[in-house]
């Protein structure tokens, strides 16, 4: 085992200059995903640096109705704060389906955001993987991909989902990354957070080495909408997804006013599908309508060997979610 040095940082700029100062520091925040992969030599580091004592766990409701969510607050205490369940069920739906109550104790907002991929061959350290090693293949294009693999936003370099519940519901709200750096502080679109695999797939999401989310901003709930996460998987509980969907509707009589639709368990990053919101917006909401919106959002997809169902499974979890919401 390799040994690495560990930091207790004391405040955000102390843990943003120690982090500038190396090359293979990470922020240890839950350690739900961090500890295994260092743990397993995936995540090569030689630093950890633990944030958290830093004051970062207050879930603030604004006066827009806008909520900032410190980096360190829990997926339990989010899921359960009861402005997150009254104006975004979606989001305290996602994160109640994801991993275990234990597991959702520790792991934190800021954690949830930048957890890694779940694919087999990227986590025993041994296999081709253009994510754990650049340029050494990618064993799953043409190995075991029925679970954790994707149909949208693949490349020929890799193919694995994201895996977080959380991100999926983010991406149909409409959210904000906020994080501060040695050069200070900017907040980062939540739809531009994440990067698709292209050439570079050990590049996943657009922070700079040094820089600390501190914040996660979610838009203002839409007025008079209805939201919820559907999570479709091999087994009930801790399970990742194989298809899910959030949806956001706001109804005017039988009619689409305003809609959002996000979906998990099919994409290489969380997967805003504005193509079938565009396709549902004013019309009337109708199983023909939602299986056309449902089939636009998967058009793009790529089947590989084993996950073709998926293209299926992303449609049903969409209409369902849909049809539950007006039911
Ligand atoms: C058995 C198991 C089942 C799971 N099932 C699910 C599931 O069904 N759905 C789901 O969504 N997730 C699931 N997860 C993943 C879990 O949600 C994540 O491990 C967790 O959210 C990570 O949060 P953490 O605070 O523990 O992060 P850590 O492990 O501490 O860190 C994860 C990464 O984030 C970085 N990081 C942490 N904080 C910051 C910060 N403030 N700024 C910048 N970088 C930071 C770390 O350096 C590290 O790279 C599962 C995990 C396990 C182990
Ligand atoms: S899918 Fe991605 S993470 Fe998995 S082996 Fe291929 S390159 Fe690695």
């Amino acid at each position: 085992m390799r040994a690495l040095d560990y930091i207790r940082a004391g405040s955000i700029e102390q843990a943003v200059n120690t982090h500038s100062k190396s090359q293979t520091a990470f922020f240890l925040a839950g350690g739900t995903t961090l500890l295994d992969l260092v743990k397993l030599d995936v995540m090569q580091a030689d630093q950890v640096i633990d944030v958290n004592r830093l004051s970062l766990k207050q879930i603030e409701v604004q006066k827009d109705g806008s909520v900032r969510i410190g980096a360190l607050v829990t997926n339990t205490a989010l899921a359960h704060h009861p402005y997150i369940v009254e104006h975004y069920p979606v989001l305290s739906q996602a994160l109640l389906s994801g991993a275990t109550t234990q597991l959702r104790n520790k792991a934190t907002t800021a954690g949830n955001v930048m957890q890694r991929v779940r694919c087999n061959y990227f986590r025993d350290g041994y296999s081709p993987c253009n994510k754990r090693e650049p340029g050494s293949g990618c064993a799953a294009i043409e190995g075991h991909n029925r679970g954790v693999h994707a149909v949208l936003g693949t490349s020929d370099q890799c193919i694995a989902t994201h895996p977080s519940d959380m991100c999926v519901a983010l991406s149909a709200i409409g959210a904000r990354i906020e994080v501060q750096g040695a050069k200070g502080k900017r907040s980062i679109d939540f739809l531009d957070f994440h990067l698709l695999p292209g050439s570079t797939p050990w590049k996943e999401h657009a922070l700079q080495d040094d820089e600390l989310i501190t914040h996660v901003l979610l838009d203002a709930p839409l007025a008079n909408s209805k939201s919820g996460y559907l999570k479709l998987r091999d087994r009930a509980s801790y399970q990742f997804a194989l298809a899910s969907s959030a949806v956001i509707l706001v109804m005017h009589g039988t009619t689409v006013g305003e809609v959002r639709i996000a979906m998990g368990g099919v994409g290489t990053r969380p997967w805003r599908a504005l193509e079938a919101e565009h396709a549902l917006k004013g019309v009337t909401l109708t199983p023909h309508n939602m299986e056309k919106a449902a089939a636009i959002a998967l058009q793009g997809a790529k089947p590989y060997r084993h996950n073709a169902y998926k293209i299926a499974l992303g449609q049903q979890a969409i209409v369902r979610n849909l049809s539950t919401l007006t039911a």
